[in-house]
């Protein structure tokens, strides 16, 4: 999927940054990498350091280690719904599951990525 992470346009599975000079009609719907269906998609998701099965069949990557003062940066498959969560109570959400359980229940049911600050 491509999103837009810090002024690129970014594919969230191989990484391939689209040029900041491109307009948004510019930016293909689908990465080569998704169009083509390479295995590109698992290399990326071993490098998470947690993936979570979302309940819709999605998953949720996961980066980063928790720490108890964490916060978190959302991204959302809706662009509109990303932002940061500093929410977590570190006794209730333990680890990156109990994280991405809990914000599937309050934030999002489509959360692609999580990454501690
Ligand atoms: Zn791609």
């Amino acid at each position: 999927m491509i999103k837009e992470i810090n002024g690129y346009f970014t594919c969230t599975l191989c990484e391939y940054e689209w040029s900041a000079m491109l307009s948004d009609d510019e930016i293909p719907n689908k990465c080569k990498c998704e169009r083509e269906n390479k295995k590109v998609t698992t290399q990326f998701v071993t490098k998470a350091d947690y993936v979570y099965k979302r309940k819709n069949g999605g998953t949720t990557l996961c980066y980063g280690t928790l720490e108890e003062d964490s916060n978190f940066f959302v991204v959302c498959d809706n662009e509109h719904l990303d932002g940061v969560w500093a929410e977590r109570d570190p006794l209730k959400q333990k680890s990156w599951k109990d994280v991405c359980e809990h914000l599937e229940e309050v934030y999002d049911e489509n959360i692609e990525q999580l990454e501690t600050d």
